[in-house]
């Protein structure tokens, strides 16, 4: 039986960037914060928290918590330090910080912080702000938080025909980093044929079509396919709903101890593959138990 993983799986760069940033920080002994969970994977989020690296969940969290460690508010970096994370922040929460005296050190994906400069200047131009993503998600709402002008958010090729923007505006339409290519071209299509003017960006973000392309290719000739990802990441579910149409066997786990595996004799090839936020030991591990076990 072989034992084969997908081409391009796990961490991506920006998440690796990220938390290699919040080793980095550790090795400081300051007190560190993440603003949220710093990964879509609780594994690495609790061995974090046993490095007394803490999780900040709101803006109203960001006040107690620099009051708890004797932050002066107005005083800039006199305070504890607290790390974004990939998907990035509003503008405002990240001024927020500094008033709090907060330091910020700042580990947006450099194709997320792109998508912040786009935004911000179609703002000054005065152009409408299109995000073709997830209201909600947290990279769109950091996304949202950097137009200085009106913003919209479109899912939907339904929502594309209903947009119109502000009277008088040219649209700059950008897309969440792990938005549908196929969906995003059909908004643009709308787009280009209501007449929009203005700036269409697609940002969306190689390492996930990639991961999602490479996961498709191992399924469709695996005999049983595990998916490793948080519960809570959507480019995890994603995966498992791609290599579920491709093979009936697909396991969706979280950590090794999820994995009830039966292989029957005849099963050739089990194929691995890994959300974005899923570590490289935790890949590493269920190869290991597959290979080992039958
Ligand atoms: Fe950056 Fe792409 Fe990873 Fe998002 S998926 S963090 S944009 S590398």
């Amino acid at each position: 039986m072989e034992i084969k993983l997908a081409e391009c799986a796990g961490f991506c760069f920006g998440v690796k960037r990220a938390i290699d940033t919040v080793y980095e920080q550790i090795e400081t002994g300051k007190t560190i914060y993440t603003y949220g969970p710093i990964v879509h994977n609780e594994e690495v989020v609790r061995e974090l928290e046993q490095k007394g690296v803490c999780v900040i969940e709101g803006e109203e969290e960001l006040a107690a918590c620099s009051a708890a460690a004797g932050g002066t508010e107005g005083g800039a970096n006199a305070g504890p330090s607290v790390i974004i994370r990939a998907h990035g922040i509003p503008r405002r929460t990240q001024e927020l910080m500094e008033q709090y005296g907060l330091e910020c050190i700042d580990a947006t994906c450099p194709f997320v912080k792109r998508i912040h400069r786009i935004v911000e200047k179609a703002g000054e131009q005065g152009m409408h702000v299109v995000i073709a993503g997830n209201s909600g998600h947290p990279e769109v709402e950091g996304i949202r938080g950097w137009c200085g002008g009106p913003v919209t958010v479109v899912e939907t090729e339904a929502e594309a025909e209903r947009f119109v923007p502000e009277e008088g505006r040219q649209v700059c339409l950008v897309s969440q980093t792990t938005f549908n290519y196929n969906k995003f071209q059909s908004i643009v299509e709308i787009f280009r044929k209501k007449g929009y003017n203005g700036n269409i960006v697609s940002t969306i973000c190689n390492a996930t079509e990639d991961r999602q392309r490479s996961a498709q290719a191992l399924a469709a000739e695996a005999d049983v396919m595990i998916v490793i990802g948080g519960k809570h990441s959507s480019n995890s579910r994603k995966l498992y709903e791609i290599c579920s149409r491709e093979c009936a066997h697909t396991y969706f786990i979280q950590t090794l101890d999820d994995l009830h595996l039966e292989l029957p004799k005849a099963v050739r090839l089990v194929g691995i593959t890994a959300g974005a936020s899923t570590p490289n030991n935790l890949i590493e591990e269920v190869q290991n138990y597959v290979r080992i076990n039958f």
